[in-house]
């Protein structure tokens, strides 16, 4: 008798522990309820006062104050500028993996209407700006924000522990500065005795409100900075035969590395893009210069495509430049490797992703040609980056206002899904990658 009922005892401890352990999610819908109308409060308030990059300081100093009172074990602040980095020690031991959000807003006029639109300005790179929160960014600190509150509050469900990135200057430092996820590295955030094995890094986008967007590997494109510097010899613009002629060789070098991504590149490996926005050469028009100056941008989706373009750039322009007696030199400056999906981590996360979405909600997207600093950390641990939908559905596609448009606006219905898939991933992630 005793030992049926031992034998029972340990049947039920060993079935209600699977329980927890396949469903730990299931007894949050209350904590989710709850959570909702603080994370729209809270986005707002971000919405209405953001802070340029590397100048987070209002908003770094909400979110330390929030990851302090929710009692996480540690939070450290001031890590690339004004990153903040809040750590949580789950009640069972396992993993560490890391959610990530960025914090800075854009030099943008909002021109939204909303009553809590921004009517903030600041300081970029020596000029008096606007500033809007153009690019969803509240959004992004406003769910992590939430994700940390029901994930303190739901600690022994968690298995292993949770480093909460709040990070500076996505959209880039201010000249001469530093920063960014590239710095926050350099600070450590991925070492040390909580060294996170995986990460999660969610970005609002203009899809259908409260859909998942993901993309099995490359997702969103490696992005390089281009200059071109052509020298010629200066001469009477009635004579060019006495000198070179620097924008001669400015257009024709326009027009050859056009060829690299059609002629040359293998572009089942992967699109790509060559892009020269700025040409400045001369000051009248009977003047032939001694130097063009270029600028440009350079997107790829495959490491592979990235080394033979710029390669091909740059023996390209020395081949142009010497065809007419001018010299070039190629400056190609790297800002971000491509960000995407690591695929075998994203099939385990899949069902969490369902879960968090909906099924019918989760959708594959198309290649990105935006970039993101976000790719950094997936150079050194694998991760996802899943874009959250959250324009409203009755508005035609070409009409939703861009990431960086004075009308960007997020639907406030869709950052409780947000919220959801930042705590699934960190709930799951122990008991799908185990062995
Ligand atoms: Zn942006
Ligand atoms: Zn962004």
């Amino acid at each position: 008798m005793k030992k049926t009922t031992i034998s029972c005892a340990v049947a039920l401890a060993f079935l209600s522990a699977t329980a927890v352990g396949q469903n730990a999610k299931s007894n949050l819908d209350d904590a989710f309820a709850a959570i909702e109308p603080k994370v729209i409060e809270w986005r707002r308030d971000i919405h209405e006062n953001p802070e340029l990059s590397n100048r987070e300081f209002k908003t770094a100093a909400k979110v330390a104050e929030h990851l302090r009172n929710i009692g996480l074990d540690r939070v450290e602040t001031g890590i690339a500028h004004t990153g903040v980095v809040g750590t949580l020690v789950g009640g069972k031991p396992g993993p560490v993996v890391a959610l990530r959000a960025d914090m800075d807003g854009l030099p943008v006029l909002e021109r939204t209407g909303m009553p809590f639109a921004s009517k903030a300005r600041g300081e970029y790179n020596g000029q008096d700006v606007p500033v809007m929160h153009a690019c969803g960014h509240d959004t992004h600190v406003s769910m992590l924000m939430g994700a940390a509150e029901v994930l303190a509050n739901n600690r022994d469900l968690l298995q292993g522990t949770v480093k909460f990135i709040f990070q500076p200057a996505e959209e880039g430092p201010p000249a001469g500065e530093s920063g960014g996820a590239i710095m926050m590295i350099e600070e450590g955030v991925l070492d040390g005795p909580d060294a996170p094995e995986a990460i999660l890094g969610l970005h609002v986008w203009p899809g259908d409100s409260g859909t998942v967007i993901y993309r099995s590997g490359s997702f969103m494109a490696a992005a390089d900075g281009l200059q071109i510097n052509v020298v010629g010899r200066q001469t009477h613009g009635s004579s060019p035969w006495l000198g070179v002629d620097p924008i001669y060789v400015a257009g024709e070098i326009v027009s050859a590395i056009q060829g690299i991504p059609s002629r040359h590149l293998d572009i089942t490996k992967g699109p790509a893009v060559i892009t020269i926005g700025s040409i400045h050469g001369g000051v009248r028009g009977n003047i032939i210069p001694d130097e063009v100056e270029m600028q440009g941008t350079i997107r790829t989706f495959d490491v592979g495509v990235r080394e033979e373009l710029h390669a091909k750039l740059r023996s390209t322009v020395a081949a142009v430049a010497d065809a007419n007696g001018a010299t070039a030199t190629v400056t190609i400056e790297g800002y971000a490797p491509v960000t995407g999906n690591h695929p075998e981590l994203l099939r385990k996360m899949m069902p969490t992703i369902n879960w968090a979405a909906g099924e019918g909600n989760v959708v594959e997207g198309r290649l990105i040609t935006g970039a993101e600093d976000y790719s950094f950390y997936q150079e050194r641990i694998p991760g996802l980056f899943l874009m959250l939908g959250v324009s409203e559905p009755g508005i035609p596609v070409s009409e939703r206002p861009s990431n960086h448009s004075p009308l960007f606006n997020a639907s406030e219905d869709a950052l409780i899904v947000g919220v959801r898939t930042l705590v699934g991933f960190a709930l799951d992630y122990a008991e799908v990658n185990g062995d």
